[in-house]
């Protein structure tokens, strides 16, 4: 049986390669040149649409920790990225055009490979599909996508705008300046709050004000929801609108001088992040180096470290967790597949390794085999588990970072040695999973033919 891939992106071309590399056909899709999106430049596939990082390379953070899993999986975006790197200090970085074209040459060239330069629309019933159009899914097929989605049980839809906020690591807020505490005393007392005076207020809603945002291309310009408005958007409607909104004091009295603060910025815990919290209602659009130097006057987040800046860009994505098991197969239609972006995951390498676990899948399904989701521990395991287990109704995009990761079985404070040993459980998780259920890690060239996922693991 052979694979239908639409969106010959990121996580397209890494999954049509992993297809062929098992011995498997595929019909792979791309809308461009004769439909573009706005952020694409060129016809060539896997295009880097905006910076060129692959981000750290690093030993023992958790983006090395992916992209090591995806080398040993046999990533040829990876591989290809390793050709034409450019120095950039700790981080992978690519010269794009390069990279994408050595990306279509590799695909083009490739026999079980068969290209359609055409828009995909319509989805055929019963055809074995991975569904990677990324965030810029073109308007024809987001309305089939959503079709599809909202023949499920649950009634999902897509969502088409992010609004992100910032997440920072637990251990790096200053708890001596902030107090736990619910609004009106109402249920258990997990938000952190970060109490302002009425001068630091004025500091912060100051520095709000004259902070740069980032640069919107006209296309970009969107019509934000009266519900999510970035907080500078808010703060220039008059001083005092934040503290009538996401920095609202009421019914926030700090314990310690038993008085309701000038101002508050609550956190709120990441529910399967355990070690990281958000600020509730920060969205916003801002330079990331600005956010670091804004949001470092808050009180208790002086020495904040970021893991995640607040973002608002037009992104479609499917409510994973209602709609996808672990494998990334849709649960009301199995013989459908999501990968990248739209699946959930957010980031180039991101969105390509989700590319590589579909294709990987896709495969297995297409000779009768059964795929084997990767475990827990590992980095594959940790997107999959965020993107299929997190809380539906207000689920966003995540990065790979170690809040994503399961906890050691035995508390070790030092952080650099925690995440070694996260690390080296996951590659022996990883390594295990790989070499018994999915094939041999080495040589990337689908001349080296590689078994299929079977039922035994
Ligand atoms: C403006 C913008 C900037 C970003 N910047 C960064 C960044 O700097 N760093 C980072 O890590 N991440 C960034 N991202 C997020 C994300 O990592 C990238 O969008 C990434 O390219 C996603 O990979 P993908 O394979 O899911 O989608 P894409 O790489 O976008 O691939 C999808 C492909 O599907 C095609 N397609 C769409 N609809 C159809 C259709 N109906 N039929 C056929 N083909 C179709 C598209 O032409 C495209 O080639 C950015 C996203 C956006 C929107």
């Amino acid at each position: 049986m052979r694979v239908r891939i639409i969106g010959a992106g990121l996580a397209g071309s890494e999954a049509a390669w992993q297809c062929a590399r098992r011995g498997v056909a595929v019909e792979l899709f791309e809308m461009r040149p004769m439909r573009t999106t706005p952020a694409h430049q060129t016809d060539d596939f896997a295009e880097l649409v905006c910076s060129n990082s692959l981000k750290s390379e690093s030993e023992n953070t958790a983006p090395w920790l992916l992209k090591e899993e995806m080398r040993r999986a046999g990533s040829l975006l990876l591989e290809i990225a390793r050709e034409t790197a450019v120095p950039a200090g700790h981080a992978l970085a690519v010269d794009r055009a390069e990279f994408s074209r050595k990306v279509t040459q590799a695909i083009s060239r490739e026999p079980l490979i068969t290209i359609r330069r055409e828009e995909v629309t319509a989805l055929g019933a019963g055809e074995l599909t991975i569904i990677a159009t990324g965030p810029l899914t073109s308007d024809a097929l987001s309305r089939e996508i959503a079709r599809l989605c909202a023949a499920s049980p649950d009634n999902s839809r897509l969502y088409f705008y992010d609004s992100i906020s910032p997440i920072v690591e637990a251990d790096s807020i200053d708890m001596s300046k902030v107090y736990l505490a619910a609004r009106y005393g109402k249920g258990s007392a997990d938000y952190i709050n970060c109490p302002m005076s009425k001068d630091e207020y004025d500091r912060f809603y100051d520095a709000l004000l004259a902070a740069q945002s980032v640069e919107q291309k006209d296309w970009e310009k969107l019509n934000y929801f009266e519900s999510c408005l970035p907080i500078e958007e808010i703060a220039r409607r008059g001083r005092d609108t934040l503290r009538f909104g996401p920095m609202k004091p009421v019914g926030l009295k700090d314990p310690r001088t038993g008085r309701m603060p000038y101002a508050v910025v609550q956190l709120r815990q990441e529910n399967l992040r355990a070690d990281s919290y958000n600020l509730v209602g920060f969205q916003n659009h801002l330079k990331f180096g600005e956010q670091a130097r804004v949001l470092s006057l808050i009180p208790g987040l002086e020495g904040a470290r970021f893991l995640r800046y607040g973002q608002i860009h037009r992104n479609t994505y499917i409510k994973a967790p209602a709609l996808l098991n672990p494998t990334l197969q849709m649960k009301a239609h199995p013989q459908v597949l999501f990968a990248g972006q739209i699946c959930g995951v957010e980031g180039y390498v991101e969105s390509i390794a989700t590319g590589l676990m579909a294709g990987i899948n896709a495969a297995a399904l297409a000779t009768g085999g059964e795929p084997a989701p990767p475990p827990r521990a590992t980095a594959f395991g940790s997107l999959v588990h965020y993107i299929t287990q997190a809380e539906s109704e207000n689920f966003q995009p995540a990065n790979i970072t170690f809040d994503l990761l399961p906890a050691l079985e035995t508390r070790v404070r030092d952080r650099k040695e925690r995440h070694r040993q996260q690390c080296e459980r996951a590659l022996r998780e990883f390594d295990g999973w790989y070499s018994g259920c999915i094939g041999q890690a080495g040589d990337p060239s689908p001349s080296a033919p590689l078994r299929v996922g079977t039922t035994s693991c």
